[in-house]
């Protein structure tokens, strides 16, 4: 039975993530590097760490959400060892294949369980408690986990019983937002370059077989120059190049994917790294 979480992060995810996570009933105690940002959750009903190792004392379940395997890695180095025997660790980041891997060996060093859990999602759903979860690994850790999963998602996929295979299906799905979030920039800006309103590239596709949600929303974010962050590019970045190790990993051509690599590190290089991906739009002028 779960019923004490503890969440290391509260950016973007992890807030919304903790947020859902009280409204279902559970003992939840977040932790930040920043505190000011993990302060506010008091007000929901969180408790408040003031560090790491007192966060995940007596924690059922320890929910990372920080944003690369190196983050992921550093604090829960210095965690790990209180947490309690029982506790199983839900590793929500996204961290690329040979993260996931150094982050397992880490939980097994200690002895304790590991699940790969890489959510599919942005802001909003995190608050509402409608993320995909992408779980993988020992199965038999499901009972313990369930409630927390429950609460950060409307759906949990078991991807596989092999750690990692969680990942491997969010890298081909992120392989996708990425593309398409790159492909309607380039709509944009060219027809822009052309002396076209953007606008009506959005108009012309809306409801036919071309169209997509995610190319509207991302678009008229675009088109107004405003991008508050639901997904940073400077995370995009991160994560196209974690899909272009994939790639190779894989055998396939990355070459698609380095591009959109280059382009989001490009316009997260000339400020724009804390914004939207959707800022992206900016590396075509
Ligand atoms: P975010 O708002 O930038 O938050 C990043 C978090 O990581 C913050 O809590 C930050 O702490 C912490 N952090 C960074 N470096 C650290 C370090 N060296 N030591 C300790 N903490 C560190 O990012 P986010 O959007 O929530 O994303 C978090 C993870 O979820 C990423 O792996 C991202 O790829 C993945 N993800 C994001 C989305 C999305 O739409 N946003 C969707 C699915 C998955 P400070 O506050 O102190 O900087």
């Amino acid at each position: 039975m779960t019923g004490s979480v503890a969440v290391m992060g509260t950016g973007i995810m992890g807030t919304g993530m903790a947020r859902s996570l009280v409204r279902a009933g559970l003992d939840v105690t977040v932790w930040n590097r920043s505190a000011d940002k993990a302060r506010p959750l008091a007000d929901d009903g969180a408790k408040v760490a003031a560090d790491a190792a007192e966060a995940v004392t007596g924690a059922d379940v320890v929910v990372t959400m920080l944003f690369d395997a190196d983050a992921v890695a550093e604090v829960m180095q210095r965690a790990l060892a209180a947490t309690p025997e029982h506790a199983v660790w839900v590793q929500t980041s996204t961290v690329g294949l040979a993260g996931t891997q150094r982050l397992a060996e880490l939980a097994d060093r200690y002895g304790r369980g590991y699940l790969d859990a890489p959510v599919l999602g942005t802001k909003r759903p995190a608050e509402q408690g409608e993320l995909i979860v992408l779980a993988s690994g020992p199965r038999a850790l499901e009972p313990q986990v369930a409630p927390v999963f429950e609460a950060i998602g409307s759906k949990t996929v078991w991807v596989g019983e092999r750690i990692g295979d969680g990942h491997r299906l969010k890298l081909a799905l992120n392989s996708w937002v990425l593309s398409i979030t790159a492909a309607t920039g380039q709509a944009i800006a060219l027809a822009r370059g052309l002396g076209v309103d953007p606008q009506l590239f959005l108009d012309t596709i809306a409801g036919g077989g071309t169209d997509s949600p995610y190319a509207q929303v991302k678009g008229r974010t675009m088109i107004a120059g405003e991008f508050p962050p639901a997904f940073s590019l400077a995370g995009a970045a991160k994560d196209a190049e974690l899909i272009v190790d994939a790639l190779r990993e894989a055998g396939d051509d990355p070459s698609l994917m380095q591009a959109v690599h280059r382009l989001m590190s490009t316009a997260a290089a000339a400020g724009h790294a804390d914004e939207d991906m959707a800022a992206v739009v900016y590396a075509f002028r």
